[in-house]
């Protein structure tokens, strides 16, 4: 894959963003910095150690000011899928008011692994199904709260389909008839792309991921309410006010700081990726062969298709050959077949066929006219599967 890279970016029409992005230049450059000149444990007492502190919570206060949190709120973490397992166990130590925990069908395996874990533990577990534009009820919820639950989690953003629940609404619900439950939201693919504002949400536990949003690989966070108690799954040197032990990463957390100043202006750029989304979906309904699985009101930074009787696999190895990346689902179903789309109702065939087109800031209309040629040759010339 090295020969891609040496090309030069400006080669690549990189449409994989909900599997990681490019890290941008100000997170390069803040981390490079940390690296060089910022290298001290913040935790030291001295000098070198002060330096770091004081990037540590300049960088706190850029983060939780980006979710209008409070900087005591903000734990930072390794990834999407430690603050997520960090969230989800947190209902062990909650097991005094009950055992049941809410979540959906198509939340992502750091979440559905978890609370796996928990069912084996005794836990009951409710999974809510979404409907066929991925989506799910708010009655279905409803139904399912009761005062015995000590835990809900729902996604933001669906990173296969893109599809976005109605968190606040749920907020709402979970605070009424559920007092004693956390209401935990994975937003790795809503982070840096839709507005957040937690206290607005109504959420406790919000978990971000950075190499979603131009920051590197290897930094994460956990927005945690001041007044929600959640247990750690670290322990150790107490960093992050005993919620996270390790010794904090500066270079990566300075990184994320650097990513989400670099950040447009959120409301600005969803409309412009809506029209992109559009003009993209537009496209691609000109083909027979392309049927459109992301539902109508989807995130514009996920797109779904099948492209019917030809192997995902075949057809991204097609787009590989021409420098066009995109997905076949998501990066950590490698191989199996997508649960989300058998959830919204998709038959294997579809299923097969399935490809995730994930959009960053940095596309354009012509990267879509280039993969769409692309689609259309792939078309003509690869075997048909099925
Ligand atoms: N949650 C969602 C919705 C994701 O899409 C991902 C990664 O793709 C994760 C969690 C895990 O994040 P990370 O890769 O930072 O562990």
């Amino acid at each position: 894959m090295w020969y891609v890279f040496r090309r030069g970016s400006e080669d690549i029409i990189y449409l994989d963003n909900s599997a990681t992005t490019k890290p941008c230049e100000k997170a390069i450059t803040l981390m490079n910095k940390a690296l060089t000149e910022n290298w001290g444990n913040p935790s030291s007492l001295h000098i070198l150690g002060m330096y770091a502190e004081i990037a540590l919570n300049n960088a706190r206060k850029v983060i939780a000011k980006s979710i209008s949190a409070k900087e005591q709120e903000i734990i930072f973490t390794s990834c999407g899928t430690e603050s997520n397992n960090t969230a989800i166990f947190s209902a062990l130590s909650r097991k005094g008011y009950g055992n049941r925990i809410i979540t959906t069908a198509i939340e992502h395996p750091s979440v559905l692994e978890a609370v796996k874990r928990l069912e084996n533990e005794g836990f009951e577990v409710i999974y809510l199904h979404p409907d066929k534009n991925g989506v799910i009820s708010l009655n279905d919820l409803e139904n399912s709260l009761n005062n015995k639950t000590v835990l809900v989690s729902i996604m933001m953003v669906n990173n296969e389909i893109g599809s976005v629940q109605p968190i606040a609404e749920a907020a709402k619900l979970i605070k009424k008839l559920s007092p004693n439950a956390l209401f935990h939201c994975d937003a790795v693919q809503g982070y840096g792309k839709l507005p957040i504002n937690v206290n607005q949400l109504g959420v406790d536990l919000l978990t971000a991921s950075g190499h979603k949003i131009h920051a590197p690989k290897g930094i994460g966070f956990l927005y945690c309410k001041s007044s929600a108690h959640i247990s750690p799954l670290l322990t150790g040197g107490g960093q992050e006010k005993g919620m996270r032990s390790g010794t904090e990463s500066v270079p990566l957390i300075t990184a994320l700081q650097g990513a989400v100043e670099e950040l447009p202006n959120l409301e600005n750029q969803l409309k412009i990726q809506n029209e992109l989304f559009t003009y993209a979906k537009e496209l691609f309904k000109k083909s027979d062969l392309i049927k459109i699985n992301s539902g109508n009101s989807s995130c514009p930074y996920v797109l779904n298709i099948s492209l019917l009787g030809y192997r995902s696999e075949t057809v991204l190895h097609f787009l590989e050959k021409r420098n066009i990346f995109i997905s076949s689902g998501s990066a950590c179903s490698k191989g199996k077949k997508s649960y989300v789309l058998k959830e919204i109702g998709l038959i294997d065939r579809e299923i097969d066929s399935a490809l995730r087109i994930s959009f960053s800031r940095y596309n354009t209309k012509q990267d879509i006219d280039i993969l769409f040629e692309a689609l259309t040759d792939a078309s003509k010339q690869l075997r048909k599967a099925n």
